[in-house]
């Protein structure tokens, strides 16, 4: 539990081969006190960031609006449940706060790093 903040990007699906637009990553690497409904893109600055994933690659994933099954609930409002969330790993690369990459997992080992902070 806890507040998070959310970076929204277009994601690449490896399953359909197509982008999940304006998709959600929570995160929560910052200070609490600055957690909670602020949304970022790529090439924002993360205030308060903690030292743990600043300055590092950052392995996290998140709900694939392409491949995921979407069940249509009240009024016509479409959302995936739980048991249907198809998930996909990305990277993030932070530099000084900054929010510099976010790259796919084929993408990622392709450039040979070994060295990321896990937060899966
Ligand atoms: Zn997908």
């Amino acid at each position: 539990m806890g507040l998070f903040n959310s970076i929204f990007a277009d994601l690449y699906c490896p399953i359909k081969d197509e982008l999940s637009k304006d998709t959600e990553i929570q995160i929560k690497w910052q200070d609490p006190k600055v957690r909670g409904m602020n949304s970022y893109s790529v090439g924002d600055v993360l205030e308060e960031i903690e030292d743990e994933y600043n300055n590092t690659w950052i392995r996290t994933d998140f709900i694939c609006n392409a491949c995921s099954k979407f069940t249509k609930g009240l009024k016509g409002m479409k959302y995936i449940r739980t048991e249907d969330q198809s998930r996909h790993i990305v990277f993030l690369r932070i530099e000084d706060s900054k929010v510099c990459e976010l790259i796919s997992e084929k993408e990622f080992s392709a450039r040979g790093v070994k060295d990321f902070v896990d937060y899966l």
